[in-house]
């Protein structure tokens, strides 16, 4: 990792590219400050109407190319575009920049975009800051249009016949578009996040990039051999043949596996020696519905709530939950939808939830502690959720549980709202499964008691881990310390399967954990036959399920059980796994990131 040719960013869209690099350092428009005469006032307005509807046209067309070449909701992305272009209030806006200050077009046009991204960039939701890249791009290609420019003109810059990596300050959303088809095999941007709109249009045109690669223009030299890693975010200047060759080999491997991983969409979840595994997704955005349903999830296993107060202003009333959640409830009609009740506090304060600022947040106010303070929050969120169940089969899921009586406080607070409804006559269900998450070592602990007073557990391994080895799990610098399979966290989980088996209490993973074929191989020897993860890593965990036998993942799981550390385990784990599947495919690395001088 030490190589001065490597560069490092977020892998947002997997394939290995290997091409030249071509640096594109195409930044905003440098508008020069002008005035008209009051004649011109009005010719100004009129240029102003006409690049926006030029604007519109253009966007409009790359949204069909979208639609065509990455699906339908990739190409939703430009109707979000169009809106952001059309919006009458910002056009009123620059309107009177222009009457009042009489300045040119794109003048006024400039000054308002640098409000709107001014005010945008400084939200505390990350959806709302990823949106700036978006409007960035609308507000480019305007000015860009009154200054008379070709929009497209980075199509005709790529036109030499050589493989080319593309380097760039930022990817728009259009640009990936039009990137598609092009010789340019790959995108390296020094901007950009794993959820902003440029990674998802770029994952779905199946083009590997890498973004928040900082300094990368001017780390790579113009013309300068790059390989592109899109799923691990590395990119390495000036290869060898030799790396060259791996390189190509990898991605001849990986679009194989990425074939056989397609063809399993449909088939059952089950080990070779026939154990039934059951693979539900986990929902942030609720604009994930669509893939956590194209992946074949068994339900949804986990519903942040949170994310329903991301990028607003206030909480979510009741009634806009019972419809969120009804949603949910018809989109899978045959499997739960576990609703978990808002995780606050910790790492995840929106702005319309006012908490006081904390020393220790993780160790704070936080989770359940702030639903039982806060019942005005609470209840209508227990209240949707007995509304919804008319629906579907909807659970409840209490988060960062650390006591039995938080159980049995929530619990009276349920039946109180189930009768308060009855009496309301709004239909709604008397009661719904209630489960725990067991995400502390407290609550794993305790796991044999909390298991008699729940209908379910759900292991949160992000936070078990975080907690029991007590490492921050936001924290950059420990991120080769946060282990999962440390043996600490490993005996914990065990206890806590065993928990729920003597009880009958059924017990699923929903932490990353069960998303990390290493790790999931390890899981399901322990015991754990329900997972819920990321909607992305589904395809590779029903895929990996496929291979493994369970007699193979409990004897292996039985030697982790006698292991000293996490090293140990790791190489437990990948030689018994090497059996069955070929790690290189399955991008298992042969050595755990060792903290320095440990193993
Ligand atoms: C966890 O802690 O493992 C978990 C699934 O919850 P979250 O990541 O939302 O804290
Ligand atoms: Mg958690």
């Amino acid at each position: 990792m030490n190589d001065p040719r490597l560069l490092t960013g977020i892998g947002v869209s997997p394939g290995i590219a290997v091409g030249r690099a071509v640096l594109s350092r195409r930044e905003v428009p440098d508008v020069p400050h002008r005035t008209v005469p009051l004649r011109q006032v009005r010719k100004e307005i009129r240029r102003i109407t006409a690049a926006v509807n030029d604007v519109r046209r253009y966007l409009e067309g790359l949204r069909t190319e979208a639609a065509d070449a990455a699906g339908p909701d990739a190409a939703k992305i430009f109707d979000g575009q169009v809106l952001m272009l059309t919006d009458a209030e910002f056009l009123r806006g620059v309107e009177e920049l222009i009457r009042d200050h009489r300045l040119t077009a794109e003048k006024a046009y400039e000054f308002r975009a640098l409000e709107v991204c001014d005010l945008w960039s400084k939200a505390e939701s990350a959806l709302l800051r990823d949106r700036v890249t978006d409007f960035t791009a609308v507000a480019n290609h305007v000015i860009g249009r009154l200054m008379g420019r070709d929009p497209s003109a980075i199509r005709s810059e790529l036109t030499q016949e050589e493989l080319t990596v593309l380097v760039m300050h930022e990817l728009s959303p259009g640009l990936a578009v039009e990137l598609h088809g092009s010789n340019v095999v790959g995108v390296v941007s020094e901007e950009g996040t794993r959820t902003s709109h440029a990674a998802i249009l770029a994952h779905s045109l199946g083009m590997p990039a890498v973004l928040g690669a900082s300094g990368a223009l001017d780390r790579i030299a113009a013309g300068e051999r790059v390989i592109i890693d899109g799923a691990r975010g590395l990119v390495l200047r000036a290869p060898t043949e030799a790396e060259v060759a791996d390189a190509e080999a990898r991605e001849g491997r990986r679009r194989l596996h990425a074939d056989a991983l397609a063809e399993t969409l449909d088939l059952e979840a089950r080990t070779p020696d026939g154990h039934e595994i059951v693979l539900r997704g986990n929902l942030d955005l609720p604009a994930e519905l669509d893939v956590v349903r194209r992946f074949g999830a068994q339900g949804v296993g986990l519903v942040r709530t949170e994310f329903l107060i991301t990028a607003r202003t206030r909480l979510p009333t009741e009634e806009e939950q019972v419809a969120y959640f009804t949603k949910l409830a018809h989109a899978f009609p045959d499997d739960p939808v576990v609703v978990r009740t808002y995780d606050l506090g910790g790492d995840k304060i929106p702005a319309a939830f006012r908490a006081p600022p904390e020393r220790n947040p993780f160790l704070g106010w936080r989770a359940i502690r702030v639903c039982l303070d806060r019942p005005e929050i609470f209840r209508p969120q227990i209240r949707a959720v007995l509304r919804a169940a008319t629906a579907g089969n909807v659970h409840l899921l209490l988060p960062m549980v650390t006591r039995l009586d938080e159980i049995e406080a929530a619990r009276a607070l349920i039946a109180d709202e189930a009768t308060r409804l009855a009496g309301e006559g709004v239909p709604a269900a008397a009661s719904v499964p209630l489960g725990v998450m067991v995400e502390t070592p407290a609550a794993a602990v305790m796991a044999d008691r909390i298991a008699e007073v729940v209908d379910f557990m759900s292991v949160g391994t992000n936070d078990l881990t975080q907690y029991t080895l007590v490492i921050d799990r936001g924290n950059a610098k420990l991120a080769s310390r946060f282990r999962s399979y440390d043996p600490a966290v490993v005996r914990l989980m065990r206890g806590i399967v065993d928990a729920g088996r003597a009880s009958g209490v059924p017990v699923s993973v929903c932490g990353e954990m069960a998303s990390e074929v290493v790790e999931a191989f390890l899981l399901l020897g322990l015991g754990y036959t329900t997972f819920s993860v990321a909607a992305p890593a589904l395809p590779m965990l029903r895929w990996f399920v496929r291979q493994v036998p369970m007699a193979d993942a409990q004897r292996a799981a039985a030697a982790v059980m006698e292991a000293r550390t996490a090293s140990d385990v790791w190489h437990l784990l990948r030689e018994a796994l090497a059996a069955h599947v070929d790690l290189a495919l399955v991008d298992v690395p042969n050595e755990v990131a060792a903290p320095e001088g440990h193993g």
